[in-house]
């Protein structure tokens, strides 16, 4: 595997970073995680825009430019012979000094590796997953504000924790005022009499980018597509409930705190949508290769 790590292809185990890099110290960077389908890179624009969306958040000057980043992101999936497969982009704070501030760290570190993932057992897409909501509540927007793709993970690694121990794969996570806000690593999405609803993005979940791929499908197949803030209660009596993310894509979820969700099998909008979205992978993206 050859990782892109500030305009260099560095072997496996030569791609290393300084441990006075801040991203290490004090998680103080960013990331983005990104598909590729059948040689193509699925939404690269939107992600590079939500990286430049996160550094500015942060005050980060990301040493590239837009165009430079996607060209990295598509040659590092070429160096690679990568057609499917998982692209993970970071950007550091770079080496610094032991203090956290980061005025001390000069030169930021883009850092880009293409791989593959498979974030869920396969027949959990076609049973559906179970998932319980945890004690540990989203970051408050005035704290560290969910919508930041930070490299501090640690809030989502805690409940992610508490779903592991109940035998879960995920988690619902709750903000601090008791409406759901998303899971550890995906959006959340309900259908109830028809209707089409997930979290705002005001009750702390992320700005997923699977999200608004699914909110397009569902308005381009006629079902109105609502933000309201939700409660677990909403939850339990949704008709379908399913999980999207770049990494989950969408997987249907079937049981909630104990509680069956619908029919307790993936509902018929949840699979029309899946297979939107699967057929959407397999004609867009930017080339890799010519
Ligand atoms: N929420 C969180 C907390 C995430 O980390 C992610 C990305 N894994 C998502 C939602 C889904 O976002 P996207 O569809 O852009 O991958």
């Amino acid at each position: 595997m050859k990782i892109y790590i500030d305009g260099k292809y560095c072997g496996e185990k030569n791609a290393k970073i300084s441990v006075f890099d801040h991203g290490l110290l004090y998680g103080d960077g960013i990331f983005e995680g990104i598909r590729a389908y059948h040689g193509r890179v699925f939404k690269l624009k939107e992600h590079i825009d939500r990286l430049f969306y996160s550094a500015k958040a942060i005050l980060l000057d990301i040493p590239m430019s837009h165009a430079e980043l996607m060209r990295a992101v598509v040659e590092t999936c070429r160096e690679n012979n990568i057609r499917d497969g998982y692209i993970r982009l970071l950007v550091t704070r770079g080496a610094g000094t032991l203090g956290l501030n980061p005025n001390r760290c000069k030169d930021p570190s883009v850092i880009i590796i293409a791989d593959h993932i498979q974030l869920y057992p396969p027949e959990l897409y076609e049973k559906g997953m179970e998932i319980v909501t945890v004690a540990t509540t989203r970051n408050l927007h005035s704290a560290l504000n969910p919508a930041i793709k930070s490299l501090n993970y640690l809030n989502n690694v805690l409940a992610k924790i508490e779903a592991n121990n109940a035998g879960c794969e995920e988690a619902i996570m709750l903000n601090a005022e008791g409406f759901v806000a998303e899971c550890t690593g995906d959006n959340i999405f309900i259908v109830k009499a028809g209707q089409l609803m997930t979290p705002p993005l005001s009750a702390g979940a992320l700005y997923g980018i699977t999200r608004g791929v699914v909110m397009d499908l569902a308005r381009a197949e006629g079902v109105s597509v609502a933000e309201p803030n939700l409660t677990r209660y909403d939850l339990f009596n949704a008709e379908e409930c399913f999980l999207t993310g770049t990494g989950a894509e969408l997987i249907p979820v079937v049981k909630i705190d104990g509680r069956v969700i619908g029919a307790g099998k993936p509902g018929p909008l949840t699979r029309t949508l899946v297979d939107k979205y699967r057929a959407l992978t397999k004609s867009s993206g930017e080339p890799i290769y010519e």
